[in-house]
Parts: structure tokens; sequence; C-alpha cells
């Protein structure tokens, strides 16, 4: 009796233990993540009462860094690769099926967020109230009309050189012209011609550009190249193979440099709260706004979203969120979409099991264009920046401000802080002063924060709806073929996942 006992005991010690240390296995790098965010907020709040020196801060912040040139090394080749290779293994049809279910996906939950954000701002009404206990930070924010911006994002999508593409975009500049016109032409009494000059001073709209990758333009060449080389057949199986190939190294390199993510976030984190200025700020009015985005950003994210999901899927969104969850953190740490886009591939692909032809083709696309955060926010910091300015908007105001806060979002790269940017077409469109974006630089680089993992969380759910709605096309295609391509491409990939099986093994799409 007393050995059996003993023996139930050693099974039951064995199997929690075993149970512990697979757990252990399967969420190894989300613990890790997790760890080093806590640390980093450790961290940054116990060197803060040192007063490190700006150079210090940044010496400091040298491991963080580092994590965000070697995501963002990636991010070109990756984008190319994985569209080109995810558009051609598809036909035409069924990509353009796929394409046009992601657009309408893109369309309805930025619509959705910018809604959201409306309501809220008007709800909360943030501010409300005189604007002296707000104060203006400085800097220096060019504006752009709201037209000149609309055409940019078009000009973008073409650009005339590939190369120059891959770190320069176009960028309407101004300049003042003086030209002196002859307005009137009369005969005096005398008979004389009487020719009187004015002087016009115009800001002529010039092309200028600015840094960073033109991610627009390389989707969108992309694409077509994807979709040529897929009605190629045999002629463009060479460069099929060679982006396939290209791809997976890159997914290879992603999976070597995500054991250095935990250190690089620990430092962005910790570097950013030892850099941050005094809390007091964030009282009154920009207290407010930033609780309203906040809100906001929570309600789309963990309310809206995963009821989308869960509403055409019929499976559990929670589950699907918890296998990204390293994505979202990166997101957290870095302020960039694109810059987490290796990391949120390698979540969808390897932990919830999408499907890569899917993946390859929602993912670069929805990065570059799909930002449900900077939507939001966009909304809501224009209308606040109206209530300090004790503006009233009407309907047809606060329609061209959804309307234009959906454009400033598709047109914002995934760079940190890029929406404060394309504000100024926002701002511009209503007639609202571009200078007040000021008001809310403060706060900025913390709500950049939550939107960048808002646009993450965006474009994975996206990829599972589109997964989920484009499976009769995607099987018949495997039936056709005889086997997927997920099968073909994965093999490689598995060996160097090896340490990490039970996490591939791990499926979060449970039905609920
Ligand atoms: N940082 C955001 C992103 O990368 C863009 C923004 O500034 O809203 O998604």
């Amino acid at each position: 009796m007393e050995r059996r006992g003993s023996r139930l005991k050693g099974r039951m010690g064995s199997v929690t233990r075993e149970g512990v240390r697979s757990f252990l296995r399967r969420n190894l790098f989300v613990l890790f993540t997790v760890a080093a965010v806590a640390l980093g907020v450790l961290l940054g709040f116990a060197l803060r009462p040192h007063n490190l020196s700006l150079r210090a801060v940044k010496y400091f912040s040298f491991p963080g860094e580092l994590l965000m040139r070697m995501l963002q090394m990636l991010v070109l080749p990756l984008i190319i690769s994985s569209l080109v290779t995810g558009i051609s293994s598809l036909d035409s049809k069924a990509s353009g099926k796929m394409g046009v279910r992601a657009v309408v996906y893109y369309m309805v939950t930025t619509l959705i967020a910018v809604f959201i954000g409306i309501v809220m701002v008007m709800i909360i009404r943030p501010g409300k109230g005189s604007r002296d206990s707000l104060m203006a930070a400085g800097g220096n924010i060019e504006p752009v009309q709201a037209a000149d911006a609309f055409l940019d994002l078009i000009r973008n999508m073409f650009p005339p050189n590939l190369v120059e593409a891959c770190f320069k975009q176009y960028k309407t500049v101004y300049k003042k012209t003086v030209s002196i016109r002859n307005v009137t032409v009369a005969l005096n009494l005398t008979d004389s011609l009487n020719v009187s000059e004015s002087t016009v001073v115009e800001m002529v709209p010039v092309s200028g550009s600015s840094n960073g990758v033109n991610a627009l333009g390389m989707v969108v060449f992309s694409i077509c190249l994807g979709l040529v080389m897929g009605s190629m057949k045999q002629q463009g199986q060479a460069l099929r193979d060679f982006f396939d190939s290209l791809n997976e190294a890159i997914m290879r390199l992603v999976a070597v440099i995500i054991w250095y993510a935990p250190v690089g976030i620990l430092f962005l984190i910790a570097g950013k709260i030892v850099e941050m200025k005094d809390l007091v700020q964030m009282g009154g009015q920009l207290g407010m706004y930033t609780l309203t985005v906040i809100l906001g950003l929570l309600i789309h994210g963990l309310v809206v979203l995963p009821l989308l999901y869960f509403l055409v899927t019929r499976k559990n969104p929670f589950s699907f969120i918890g296998g990204l969850l390293q994505a979202l953190i990166t997101a957290l740490g870095t302020s960039s979409s694109s810059a987490t886009l290796p990391i949120t591939f390698r979540c969808l692909e390897e932990i919830n099991r999408v499907d890569k032809r899917v993946t390859r083709f929602v993912l670069p696309v929805g990065a570059t264009i799909n930002m449900d955060g900077t939507a939001l926010y966009e909304a809501v910091a224009a209308i606040f920046i109206a209530q300090v300015n004790n503006m009233d908007l009407n309907f047809g105001q606060i329609l061209t401000i959804s309307i234009t806060a959906t454009a400033a979002s598709i047109g914002a790269a995934g760079i940190p802080q890029a929406g404060l940017v394309t504000m100024v077409i926002v701002l511009t469109s209503v007639g609202l002063p571009t200078d007040d974006i000021t008001l809310i630089i403060a706060v900025d680089w913390f709500l950049d924060r939550l939107r960048t993992t808002t646009n993450v969380l965006g474009d994975s759910l996206g990829a599972g709806i589109v997964e989920h709605l484009s499976r009769s096309e995607l099987l018949g295609q495997d039936a056709e073929r005889g086997t997927s391509v997920l099968e073909e491409t994965e093999k490689p990939y598995q060996l160097i996942c090896q340490e990490n099986d039970s996490v591939k093994l791990h499926n979060s799409e449970t039905p609920m």
C-alpha cells in the first residue's frame, strides 16, 4: 500500500516536472521576452534617479539599437522575397480574391478604428478647458498640404529608381517663387499705355525626398513581379526558386536573431524609461488625451478585432493572440511595425501555423498600409487639438478627419513616430494649426509603442481571417498540385527550429 502510494507520488512528481519542463520549452522565447520587459522597466526606473547624461543614455541603449538595426536589415529582403514568392505561388484568381479580402479587411478595420477614436474623444473630451495647462514641446514638423500628401502617396507607389527606393521616398517640398505679372493695361486720357505690375508670391510644390525605405514602392513592385512570375510557368521557375530560397534564408536569419531579441528589448525599454521626461506633464489635458488613446486602442485591439476574428473563423481569438505575444512585445519595444515584421512572420507561421502562402502575401502589405492603431490615434489627436483650440467641428469636418486619418495611416511608414508626421495631413485638411502637433509630442513616444502593437495585432489577425476565408482556394490549389507549398517549404526550416519543436507543435487555433 505504502509502496503504491510512493510510486503514485513519484509518477505525479515526474508528470509535473515533465509538464513544467515542456511548458518552459514551449514558451521559452515568450518567457524570456516578458522577463526582458519586466527587467527593462525595473532597470530603467532604478537608473532614473542617477540622472544619466544624454551621452550615457545613448551608450546604455546601444544593445537595443543593435536589435533595431538587425531587424531593419532583414525587412527589405523579407518584404520583397515573401511577396514575390507568396503571390507567384498562387494562381491569379486565388491571389486576386485573397487581395480583395485583405484590402476589404484593412479598410473595414481601419474605419472602425477611426470611428472608435472619434467616439472616445467626443465622449471624454480631453481637450476641454483652457490650453494654458498645455506646454508646447519644441520640434519642427514641416507642413505638407493634404492634396500634395495624397499625390506623394501615389508617386511613392511607382519609384522611378528601385535602388533609390531602398533608402529614399519622394516628398513634396515647397519653393517660394516670386513672379511679376502685368495686370492692368489702361489707356489714360493722354492716350499713353499704362501697364501696372503686381508681384505674386507663390509656394510651388517641387520634388524633394525624405530618408527611409520606400516600402510602398517596393510592395507594389514585388506584387507586380510576383503576378507576372506566376503566369510565366516554366520560364519563371528560376526566379521563383531564387526568391523562395532567399525567403527561407532570411527566415533562418530571423531564427538566429530572435535569440538576441530579449536582450535588445530589455535595453530599448530601459533606455527609454531613463530618457523620458518627468511624468508630471502627464497630468491634465495631456493625461486625459493619453487615456483616451489608450482606451480606444484597448477597445479596438482586445474587443473589436478579436470579435471580428471569432465571427469569421469561429476560433478562439485569444489563443491566436497568445501565439503572437513575442511579436506584440517586440512591437512595444521597437515602436516599429516594419522592424517587427520578421518576428511577426515567425509567430504566425511557426506558432499559429498560418499558411505561408497567406502570410507571405498579406503580412508585408499589412505592415506597410494597414495601421489601425495609427488611424485611431490620428483621429483622436486631431479632434483633441480642435478641442484645445475651442473649435467646434461640424459633421463634414469630422468626416474629413475620418477620411484623412485613414489616408494618413496608409501613408505612414512602419517606423517610430511616423504617424506624428502624417498627422499634418489630417490637421491641414480641416484648417487646424499644424504647430499644435508639438502639444502632443511629449507623450507620443509612449503612445507610439501602443499603437504599433495594435498595428501588428491588426495585421496578424487579418492574416488569420484571410487564411480562413481563402481556405477553399488554398485546398483547391493543394489538390491540383498534389502537395501543399507549405509542406514543400517547411522541411528545411524545421531543422533550425528543432530545439523549439514543441512550440511548433503547439497549435493555438483551438476551436472555441
Ligand atoms: N510606429 C508606428 C508603426 O510602426 C507608426 C506610427 O507612428 O503610428 O506601426
